[in-house]
């Protein structure tokens, strides 16, 4: 038998490897595989779901990932996705697989840390799944939410034209990782030297205590706004727009001078020597909202805060396309991450 490695595929081309021959059987399943959350039917009022797992190792160090921060990022990684589809969530379930390296001190931090997101978000947890592990921890979080029918948002939607719309400063989460594992490094090699992250509040925070929006979805309701399309930016901007622009068969035309990016992480980009719009659009782990909006919305969206627009949708022939600061149209590449 032939033997594929599963980096030949990449990530989403392994799911889709994967989920390929499942018919959808239910008519209550509006939505299967490919957004941020699926979508099920009751009769008008549809309940929207979305899982995530995180691994350590993979997704996170607990050697710089305090186990309350990490609890409180699970959660709302989950809660992002449901917000993603214009719902809101209302409930959630935690599995955890935990080695005998974990005191019962050490889960009831992580378990202060989901119960902080639950109060802030007002979701309840209903349930999930305890294992043991081999090595390390691993945090699986379903998010359970509610919207009417007519709500909804997919990231199929956007149609050229549509004005593409980002609700705050990208690159942020991804410099605070550059920062943590660089303190790491000088810490492993002088165990005695302390962190030196004074002055670094932004982007660590960025890092460490992501949250999703929730009052952008709330600003959509009292403001009549309905945006043509949605995702949240969990893999980076140039991964998201790609994930809306194929499902909703469409191109894009990126502005670099529309993509939010905060005055910290600027700097911090050009202490790392790196450019501060690569951060953006391939760092990822931001969890603002990317959403498109149709033109005659823009009078709607002109006077509310946290919405910068980054430019349009185009027809799928012209492809998705960046234009710099200097007045340069580049291919726009969707790295992201890949985590095998
Ligand atoms: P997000 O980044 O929004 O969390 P993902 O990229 O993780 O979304 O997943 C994309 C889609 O693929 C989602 O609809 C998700 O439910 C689905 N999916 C991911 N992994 C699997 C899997 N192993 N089996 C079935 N569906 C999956
Ligand atoms: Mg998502």
């Amino acid at each position: 038998m032939e033997r594929t490695d599963v980096n030949t595929l990449g990530e989403f081309g392994l799911i889709e490897h994967l989920t390929r021959d499942f018919p959808l059987r239910q008519p209550s399943t509006i939505k299967g595989v490919g957004d941020d959350a699926a979508v099920i039917d009751n009769g008008g009022l549809c309940t929207v779901v979305s899982t995530d797992m995180l691994v350590e190792g993979i997704h996170f160090d607990l050697a710089y990932v305090p186990l309350k921060h990490l609890g409180y990022k699970s959660v709302v990684v989950n809660l992002s996705d449901i917000y993603a589809m214009n719902a809101f969530p209302r409930q959630i379930t935690v599995s955890i697989a935990i080695s005998n390296r974990f005191s019962v001190e050490a889960l009831d931090e992580l378990y202060a840390g989901i119960r902080a997101a639950c109060d802030t978000y007002g979701v309840d947890l209903v349930g999930g799944d305890t294992s043991s592990s081999p090595k390390g921890l691993t945090i699986s979080v379903t998010a359970i939410g509610q919207c009417e029918k007519e709500k909804l948002v997919y990231r199929s939607g956007a149609k050229a034209g549509d004005l593409i719309c980002i609700t705050g400063d990208l690159g942020g989460a991804y410099l605070g990782l550059q920062l943590l594992e660089r303190e790491k490094r000088i810490w492993q090699e002088n165990p005695g030297v302390q962190p030196d992250l004074e002055g670094q509040k932004y982007a660590i925070g960025r890092q460490l205590k992501p949250e999703a929006r929730k009052d952008m979805i709330e600003t959509f309701r009292q403001n009549g706004l309905k945006p043509t399309a949605m995702i949240d930016v969990s893999d980076g901007l140039a991964s998201d727009l790609f994930h809306i622009c194929k499902q909703s068969k469409v191109g894009a035309l990126l502005e670099e001078s529309g993509v939010p990016i905060h005055q910290e992480a600027q700097l911090l980009a050009l202490k790392f020597k790196l450019d501060p719009i690569t951060c953006a659009l391939n760092g990822g782990e931001d969890y603002e909202l990317l959403f498109t909006i149709d033109p005659k919305d823009v009078e709607k969206v002109r006077f509310l805060p946290d919405i910068y627009i980054a430019g349009e949708i185009l027809e799928a022939k012209d492809g998705i396309k960046l234009n710099t600061k200097g007045g340069n149209l580049h291919d726009l590449k969707a790295q992201g991450w890949v985590h095998f």
